[in-house]
This record gives C-alpha cells, structure tokens and sequence, in this order.
C-alpha cells in the first residue's frame, strides 16, 4: 500500500519506525507528472533499498520563468497511480509551508563550486540555487541512504553531488541513464506541451549528440559545436547552447583529448517548451 503523506512530521515518525527495524531508504524527489524516466529510478531503488520514498513538489524557487511554473503540469492522482505497481512505500507530497516553514533556514547560500556558471545555469538564473535548496531540504526531511537521480538533468545531478560532498550528507547519490521517448527524445514533463508534429520530430536532439559523438575524433570541438547548432536550428526547434564540457568540473572544453570525462550538454526549445538533453562523448 501507498501511503500518500503530506506533513513532514507524519512523514519522520514513518521514517523513525523504518529506522527502528533497520531499513534502508532510497529516494526520488520529483516535481511530478510522473513517466517512465522517474519510474525507471524508482525501480533502480527499488532494487537497492528495502524502502522507496518519492517526494512529488513543484518548487517555485527553482523556476526562473513564471509561466513555466504556472504551466507545470500537476497530476497527483494519476502519479500514485502510476507508482502502485513499483512497490514505493511513501509519495511525499507536501505543500509549500512543510518544506518551507518560517524559521528554517533555507540555505540560500550553498557553496555550488561555480558548476551553475555554464550551461543551464547562465540561461536560468538561480535556477540551481533553488534546486540546491530543496534538494538539500528534502535530504534533512528523508535522511535516505540512497538519492536517485537521472543523467537527463546532467548539470543538476553534478551540482547535487558537489553539495553532498562539501556539506558532509550522509546520502550517497545515485545517477540512473536518460529513458527516451521511442523518437529518441528523452521523456520529460514538460513534452506534454509539444504539439504532436514537433513531439514525432523532436528525436533530431538526440540523433545530433549520437552525430556529435561520431565524430568526436575527426572534429574539432568548435567544429563539432557548429555542426550540431546547425543541425538543431530547424524550426520548430531553436538551440539555445551546445556545449562541450568536462564532466567532472561542467567548465567547457577546448579539446576534447585535454579531458578524461567529456560530455555533450544541449538545450532548445520549441513550441516554447525548453527542452535538454546530453550525451557522454568519453570516460576513460
Ligand atoms: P523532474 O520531475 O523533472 O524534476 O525529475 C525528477 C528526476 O527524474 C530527476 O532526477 C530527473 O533527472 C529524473 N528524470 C527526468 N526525466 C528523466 C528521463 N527521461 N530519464 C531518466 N531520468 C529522468
């Protein structure tokens, strides 16, 4: 059974009987309209814990364009259901005074290392920060052993990794591979606002990073970042960066060879839906 918890206090006292009888604990926070790319982590810690958590809440402090959170779909309903057959124990779905009660502090100043300068993070600003915030809340309200979270959002899952690290939280964090649409397009929330056309079409993201890691050895990294702003500045769809980075450090990469850890890192929009994606291009 799913218990659907909306208190942070409800939800400590299920954790502390957990505690008691010795569980381990993964969690997924989310901001909902669930679809295959959450459950595939809720089955990954499924496999590795003997309690899963999914927290469900859109938080505002993360949104940097109004209307993108005014649009943000929320489906609580159908998202429990969605959940019954993986066998999670708790949807964590409170509202905006549990996580952000008066008194606690937010940390608003979380050290982000300067891995929210580049790529989303000069597009959205305080989009990270924001994220920073809530995860870190979240990880205080769940203490879980294991954080799952998806490569999709490769910036964020680095950036949550850095803040795991510097603040000494007991979590280990967990990345699980992007799922993709049958187009190739990797699955977000945010692809129910695509017209269907440009859904069935929206697979050229991914075939330009398949295209940009081809031929990773035969261009340069200029050259290959021409190439893929090119191929992806086909309306509907209008690049707003590609990046070639270091996965390690997010800082971007002149020469692909001068890296151990090289990733692709692409946004575009279309139908004013902002769409990412990336692709490991090497890691040696
Ligand atoms: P969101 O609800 O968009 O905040 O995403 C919640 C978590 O699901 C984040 O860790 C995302 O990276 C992950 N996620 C979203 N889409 C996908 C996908 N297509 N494949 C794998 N993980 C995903």
């Amino acid at each position: 059974m799913i218990a659907v918890i909306e208190s942070v206090d409800a939800l400590s006292k299920r954790i502390e009987e957990y505690r008691e009888n010795e569980k381990t604990i993964g969690f997924v926070p989310t901001m909902g309209a669930l679809h295959e790319g959450h459950i595939s982590l809720v089955r990954k810690a499924k496999r590795e814990n003997d309690i899963v958590i999914i927290s469900v809440f859109v938080n505002p402090t993360q949104f940097n364009d109004k209307k993108d959170l005014e649009k943000y779909p929320r489906t609580l309903d159908a998202d429990v259901e969605l959940l019954v057959p993986h066998g999670v124990s708790i949807v964590f779905a409170p509202g905006m005074h549990e996580v952000y009660p008066k008194g606690v502090e937010l940390g608003s100043d979380i050290d982000l290392g300067g891995l929210d300068e580049y790529m989303e993070g000069a597009f959205r600003p305080g989009h990270f920060k924001g994220v920073a915030q809530v995860v870190k809340r979240l990880l205080e309200i769940v203490t879980p052993d294991r954080l799952y979270m998806g490569q999709k959002d490769f910036q964020q899952f680095s950036i949550i990794g850095h803040m795991i690290r510097t603040l000494h939280i007991h979590t280990e964090l967990v990345v699980c591979r992007i799922i993709r649409e049958s187009s190739g397009l990797a699955m977000s929330s945010r692809n129910e606002r695509l017209l269907q056309k440009t859904r069935d079409q929206a697979g050229l993201i991914y075939k330009t990073l398949k295209a940009v890691k081809k031929y990773r050895n035969s261009k340069s990294v200029s050259e290959l970042k021409k190439y893929g702003l090119k191929r992806l500045a086909v309306p509907p769809f209008q690049p707003d960066y590609l990046s070639i980075v270091d996965g390690f450090t997010l800082q971007p990469l002149n020469d692909i060879n001068s890296s151990t850890y090289a990733v692709a890192c692409v946004a575009v929009w279309a139908d004013g839906v902002r769409l990412i994606d990336n692709i490991i291009l090497k890691k040696d």
